[in-house]
């Protein structure tokens, strides 16, 4: 398998335009999109730190996944996404080796990558993604 770096950090929250203000005024971060994906019932925000982005994650609908997490567990980290070369054929790999997937084959995320999640029964407890730009790579 090919990682090469994290490719961002999804962390759920209440008020997407509240912590925009936070990463913006507090950390001095610029928030340079903001995209929702219809599909995973969230309104996302993205700041760039490095190779590394941070994604905020705000749910449009309260059974959505964020939704759901944000009842249960509060505001806070909700996934770890690493960028892969040959998406494919990692998730092959992990399949072979045991790991469950939530996607078995990957689908279109934010800003147009292919991504597929990995449960996190499999990655030590936390929700795993991997990303690949096929525009880049
Ligand atoms: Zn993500």
């Amino acid at each position: 398998m090919n990682l090469s770096h994290i490719e961002h950090i999804g962390i759920a929250v209440k008020n997407l335009d509240e912590s925009i203000e936070y990463y913006q005024d507090v950390l001095g971060l610029k928030c340079y999109a903001i995209e929702e994906v219809k599909d995973q019932k969230v309104k996302t925000a993205f700041f760039m730190l490095g190779e590394t982005k941070i994604e905020l994650l705000e749910s449009t609908d309260p059974e959505g996944p964020i939704g759901k997490f944000i009842e249960k567990k509060g505001e806070g980290v909700h996934h770890l996404a690493f960028a892969v070369k040959g998406i494919e054929k990692a998730l092959g790999e992990l399949k072979d080796k045991g790991v469950r997937l939530i996607d078995e084959t990957p689908r279109k995320g934010a800003e147009g990558l292919d991504i597929a999640f990995l449960h996190p029964k499999s990655t030590k407890g936390v929700l795993t993604e991997l990303c690949e730009n096929k525009n880049k790579s």
